[in-house]
């Protein structure tokens, strides 16, 4: 670890002394100025333009503040950087291969899974996370209007059998404060729902989100609230992030995580079995081990099926089994996600 700079300590302390919103707006936007801040020579690392300019490098300063510093092959960094890899085409890679959030972009409502239905306010996210599938779609900004906002709370109370709602995205703890305590009152007054999930990588990339006023509104919901955070590796976690799970935690929100298994960043019973003990100690139940969907330009994370059950399997046999994650997998036209081990 090179020795940190008066200079670059006080940047550091007046970043995270700044609003969420700030913060956010501060984020690394370029493949030099994240380059830079790593102490990483770009022409060391396999980076492509091309890639960045398709889905653009987007990392919040609390996560590049994870990554180890001079290291090309830091699994945080791997996450994150725009590479050539992406660039190249795979047989069975697809720019849809969830296929629902066409459908969502106009409606705003993905009712699936019997019970539960899934709420999209938003396509944008705080970090750009080179493995997902949304970065095959065009539409970061959206923003769902008001008519269709209101429709998709009128199907969702039109429906007896909904009882659970969940907030996805994007990232709906992107929407602000106002927006949310609307939605959370619009719910509310639904009857048939027991609860509000709430799919978020925000308490682990920008944990400043996670305010006191949030809070609040959160547990003062009538309804019993889930947040299901998004984390792949132990590096993720810092300070900042505890604190603000601790917070969530405390209110009387029940925590879960999901994480998404990667070649190259946590395809290794070590780490994923480190991952767990670390999101316990701080609340966080392990809930599931996503296999890759395969969206173009993933194919360099994917670990094949049989392998992530061997993976698993070694988990099971050195951890509790309620530190055993699900591996799971998404299965067009299945009537839950489906189950491998
Ligand atoms: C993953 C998912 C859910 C939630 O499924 P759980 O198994 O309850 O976590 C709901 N709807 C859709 C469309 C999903 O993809
Ligand atoms: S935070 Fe989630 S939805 Fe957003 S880019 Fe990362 S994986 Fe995709």
């Amino acid at each position: 670890m090179p020795l940190m700079t008066k200079q670059h300590a006080l940047f550091i302390t007046e970043h995270f002394a700044k609003s969420w919103q700030q913060q956010l707006s501060e984020a690394f936007n370029t493949i030099e100025g994240l380059c830079d801040y790593l102490q990483l020579s770009p022409d060391a690392l396999p980076i492509s333009v091309a890639a960045a300019k398709n889905f653009p490098l987007r990392v919040p300063l609390s996560f590049a503040a994870c990554i180890e510093k001079g290291n090309p092959h830091d699994p945080l960094l791997r996450q994150v950087l725009p590479v050539y890899d992406e660039t190249r085409h795979f047989p069975g890679y697809t720019g849809d291969p969830v296929g629902d959030l066409p459908a969502a972009a106009q409606t705003g409502v993905i009712h699936k899974y019997q019970g539960r239905v899934l709420l999209i306010n938003t396509g944008s996210c705080a970090i750009n996370c080179r493995y997902c599938f949304r970065r095959n779609f065009p539409y970061a900004e959206l923003q769902l209007g008001k008519q269709q906002e209101e429709a998709a709370i009128a199907y969702i109370a039109s429906d007896d059998s909904i009882t659970e709602v969940i907030l996805s995205g994007g990232d709906p703890l992107l929407l602000n404060d106002a927006r949310l305590a609307k939605l959370i009152a619009q719910l509310n007054d639904i009857k048939q729902l027991k609860r509000i999930r709430i799919h978020s990588r925000l308490p682990i990339v920008l944990p400043a989100r996670i305010t006191d006023a949030l809070v609040n509104m959160l547990s003062n919901s009538r309804k019993q609230i889930v947040v299901v955070v998004h984390c792949n590796h132990a590096n993720e976690i810092n300070s900042r992030v505890i604190t603000a799970c601790q917070r969530l935690k405390n209110n009387g929100i029940t925590l879960l995580n999901q994480s998404v298994l990667l070649k190259g960043v946590n395809d290794n019973a070590d780490v994923l079995s480190h991952l767990s003990e670390r999101l316990f100690a701080m609340g966080i139940m392990p809930y599931y081990l996503h296999l890759l969907d395969k969206a173009t330009g993933t194919a360099h994370f994917e670990v094949f099926e049989e392998d992530a059950l061997t993976l698993v399997k070694h988990i099971k046999d050195r951890l509790p089994g309620y530190l055993v994650p699900k591996l799971v997998k998404e299965q067009a036209g299945a009537a839950s996600k489906l189950a491998i081990f």
